[in-house]
């Protein structure tokens, strides 16, 4: 199948925090490619801006060292493309909270380009940079600014953040990247629901007995501690990454796909998320296995931060009222997979009744490792020994559909990005989705204050704390297996 790609309008894009690590590991790894596959047009540039004293050979050479790190496989990386991406790199010494180099930066704009500043510093930082955009005159009426998690720690924060970027932004000019919305298969979820009839009149608590949302991580903190100690997965991956995530599977067909009705829906389901009971939420924290326990990896013995986080949510509306809603995220898991499970009822009456241990038609939709979907079903197990039932995957991994078409491997990063550079906001949180989310996490994580119970710990290379095995068990359900 031949990919069809079309280049985006010519661009300026200033990313502040050019020589730090999303910078080198996600962002210009991505652009690259899209100058690989014809996307990013050969007059298009990248201007890096960070404190450092650097020329901007020195900076060529570092993101040079990049590609070959992060894109490992030299056929990759044809030198000749990889010099023409040298060409399209400029540094600027900057400080975002000084004087320094926002004259020079002016001066490499250009008029006629779209233009787009991609804030991959820390939050603190967000709201003077979009100030000085401002004071500068640099930040034209059509102009974008990137901006990516932690976007705040509680509600009150949040508010403040969207308060300083709109003090000198549009909300039309501002993306929230959440790059689990530019994986393919998450925007699959959507075609699959909203562009096919097959789906969509089972897709409700009449025939939906749960779902279960999991990103499990293999990895603990790794570097992060001090960040992640005062965060939590709660705050790390659930008020963003997994709900998200639920709000893609949750919500109404939007009357289109265009920004404001695909957000609008989304935030009618956060907003229909009933507060949650203590006892339908547990905390863990991994304890040690020769490796060190999490209060190693982040420093602080007395540490009551949880590295695991599994709910039971409901969201109260027409559509699912009576189905919950699983959602469970740890590091130090047996591995790294996340996943949506859709898990149907079982049929109203069985001919079968011998075969009791059948399991009912589930739809996993899998976000890594390996993105695809694959519907759980119960086939005849084949052979003439009589009428007995088997469990059977049937695979919509599209991989024969789409051929090795390369753009379906394509990184989220660079489908947001060109998101980005083309105008189009619908991968993005809107600021009161992120804050009608902070609203309901807030509220657990107050709950959880006042009850002063320490996390439960759990093994590292397991599935979790066993009371959050229970809070499927009391139901009558279960977790489907952490596996790769
Ligand atoms: P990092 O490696 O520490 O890089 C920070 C960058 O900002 C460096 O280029 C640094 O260069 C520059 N910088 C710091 N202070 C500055 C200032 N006052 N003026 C201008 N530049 C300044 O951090 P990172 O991991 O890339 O993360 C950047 C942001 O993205 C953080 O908010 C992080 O939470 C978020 N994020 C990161 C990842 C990831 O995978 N790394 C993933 C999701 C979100 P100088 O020191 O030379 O100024």
């Amino acid at each position: 199948m031949v990919a069809r790609t079309i280049p985006v309008e010519s661009f300026d894009l200033v990313i502040f925090g050019g020589t730090g690590d999303l910078a080198r590991r996600k962002i210009l790894p991505s652009l690259f490619r899209r100058m690989r596959a014809g996307q990013m047009p050969a007059d298009a540039r990248v201007i890096a801006c960070a404190r450092g004293k650097m020329s901007r050979k020195e900076f060529q050479d570092l993101i040079r060292d990049s590609l070959e790190e992060f894109i490992p496989a030299p056929e990759d990386r044809p030198a000749e493309l990889v010099d023409a991406f040298m060409d399209a790199l400029e540094f600027v010494t900057l400080d975002a909270k000084g004087e320094t180099g926002w004259a020079e930066l002016g001066k490499k704009l250009r008029a006629d380009r779209v233009r787009a500043f991609y804030l991959s510093v820390g939050p603190s930082l967000f709201g003077t940079i979009a100030q000085k955009l401002h004071d500068h005159e640099l930040a034209t009426p059509e102009s974008r600014i990137v901006v990516e998690k932690p976007l705040g720690h509680d509600l009150a924060s949040a508010k403040e953040l969207n308060r300083q970027l709109t003090a000198n932004f549009d909300e039309h000019q501002i993306y929230r990247i959440d790059h689990y919305l530019g994986k393919e298969t998450v925007q699959n979820l959507m075609a699959l629901r909203f562009a096919n009839a097959l789906f969509e009149p089972l897709w409700n608590a009449q025939h939906v007995d749960h779902v279960q949302i999991t990103v499990a991580e293999s990895i603990g903190v790794e570097g992060r501690g001090e960040y992640y100690d005062k965060s939590g997965a709660m705050r790390d991956m659930v008020q963003n990454h997994i709900m998200q995530l639920l709000c893609l599977t949750a919500m109404e067909p939007p009357a289109k796909f265009d920004p404001d009705a695909v957000r609008d829906e989304k935030l009618k389901v956060i907003r229909a998320l009933d507060p949650v009971k203590p006892q339908d939420t547990v905390r863990g924290q991994y304890r040690a296995n020769g490796e060190g326990s999490y209060l190693d990896h982040v420093g602080n013995p007395d540490s009551t931060t949880e590295s695991y986080v599994a709910l039971k949510v409901a969201v109260h509306n027409w559509r699912w009222a009576g189905t919950p809603f699983y959602l469970r995220t740890g590091k130090k898991l047996r591995t790294r997979m996340s996943e949506i499970a859709v898990v149907f009822k079982e049929v109203p009456h069985s001919i079968f009744p011998e075969v009791s241990a059948r399991k009912s038609n589930a739809l996993i939709i899998r976000l890594q490792p390996d993105e695809g979907i694959t519907l759980r079903m119960t086939i005849k197990d084949p052979g003439p020994g009589g009428m007995r039932l088997r469990e059977a995957p049937l695979d919509m991994t599209f991989a024969d559909a789409l051929g090795d078409n390369p753009e379906a491997e394509a990184d989220a990063y660079e489908r947001l990005v060109m998101d980005v550079i083309r105008g189009n906001q619908t991968l993005f949180m809107r600021g009161d989705e992120v804050e009608a989310a902070w609203a309901w996490t807030d509220k657990i994580i107050a709950d959880w204050e006042d009850d002063h119970e320490p996390p439960q710990p759990y093994d590292p290379g397991g599935s979790g704390p066993e009371d959050a095995l229970a809070l499927m068990h009391r139901d009558g359900r279960r977790w489907r297996e952490v596996d790769g």
